[in-house]
């Protein structure tokens, strides 16, 4: 299940490997070495080092000014295309989201141009200004390499930095969630046009464009359902009328109800305490395993996770998915007044995206 490998620790924050970076660096090895043999793949595997080394300060960039800002970061990934810096939550303060954004193009500028300046010093313009890609110094090289990912990462798609600079541009004049939409749709743009170039050059370029495409749709979706579930309370969504298994239920009662209406998971109650939760795998795992006439009491889950009325349909949305649940039982001074299924947090979605659209038209 784990994508990623973890190295350790700077400034408190951990850095870890994604698998695709460890593939990409294990391919670059080997083209190194089959092509130069082991003096090639030694100088080679030493500039993968310094360019992983440069895209984790790119990233450090990115997480020392949203810690700054009170942003809690949990760590650093690092991918073939650059890097993810996880964060809790994004500031939505536009001038915020701009400064976390381009701290980490700007890192990689200043060590580009650092680098470049060295490589004056040191080997004078012809060998820094080379364009080739391969052969060359080490320093011109890093140097190009450095000034190449702030580029990269400032092309306008979504989990590009180039893409949140661009929202955080808009925000200052429209609402968050169009900016967001606005800046997602010419991310869109802009990656299909990126991957037309790349088939007809270079293929990695069509990657990228993939990345950013989808990047850019997961992002909108993201914002639009952050804000379509911001302030709104459980209780607009929660069915009220709902029916309940007592533990000493047969699970045979749970499929009679799930044939008589529209519910597949259970709360489970006991003198009008929740002890309980019968979701409809139970149900599946449990006739599979035991039959109609197992005991609810000896097939429900004890640990489960709940709501309360209190809680905003943005609170649920992330508990629910944080569980991997398809309903969470709501509560009020503990005992259960409501059930909030995946299925009500859709359809809410969709109604209420219609009516902002009809009220916008
Ligand atoms: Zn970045």
């Amino acid at each position: 299940m784990r994508s990623s490998v973890r190295l350790g620790k700077i400034f408190g924050i951990p850095i870890s490997l994604h698998l695709t970076f460890i593939l990409f660096v294990a391919f670059l090895g080997m083209v190194y070495a089959f092509q130069g043999g082991a003096k090639a793949a030694i100088s080679g595997v030493s500039f993968i080092l310094a360019l992983f080394l440069s895209v984790t300060l790119h990233e450090l960039g990115h997480s020392l000014v949203a810690r700054a800002f009170g942003v809690k970061v949990s760590g650093i990934v690092l991918l073939p295309i650059g890097g993810v810096s996880q964060m809790e939550e994004m500031p939505e303060q536009p001038s915020r989201e701009f400064l976390i954004a381009v701290a980490g193009p700007a890192t990689s500028i200043v060590l580009g141009l650092l680098l470049g300046g060295a490589s004056l010093l040191l080997y004078g313009p012809a060998a820094t200004f080379k364009t080739t890609v391969t052969g060359g110094l080490f320093i011109p090289n890093l140097a190009r390499v450095n000034l190449l990912l702030a580029i990269f990462n400032l092309l306008p798609g979504f989990p590009m930095d180039g893409g949140r600079i661009f929202r955080a541009a808009l925000a200052n004049a429209m609402p968050f969630d169009r900016a967001t939409a606005i800046a997602a749709s010419v991310g869109r743009v802009f990656a299909i046009g990126l991957g037309l170039v790349g088939l007809f050059t270079n293929i990695w370029l069509v990657f990228i464009a993939v990345f950013i495409y989808f990047g850019a749709g997961s992002e909108a979706n993201r914002v639009r359902i952050k804000t379509a579930f911001h302030d709104v309370p459980v209780s607009r969504v929660m069915a009220t009328k709902f029916e309940t298994l007592n533990p000493d239920d047969r699970v045979s009662r749970a499929v009679e109800h799930a044939y008589n209406g529209f519910q597949e998971d259970f709360p489970v109650v006991m003198d009008n305490e929740l002890v309980g939760v019968l979701m409809k795998q139970d149900v599946l795992a449990a006739l599979h395993q035991f039959g109609p006439g197992a005991l609810v009491g000896r097939v429900m889950r004890k640990q489960f996770t709940t709501v309360t009325t209190d809680q905003t349909l943005e609170q649920v949305y992330a508990a629910i998915q944080a569980c991997g649940c398809s309903s969470l039982p709501v509560l009020e001074a503990d005992r259960i007044v409501g059930l909030v299924t995946l299925e009500a947090l859709g359809r809410y979605l969709v109604f209420a995206g219609a009516g902002s659209g009809a009220s916008r038209a």
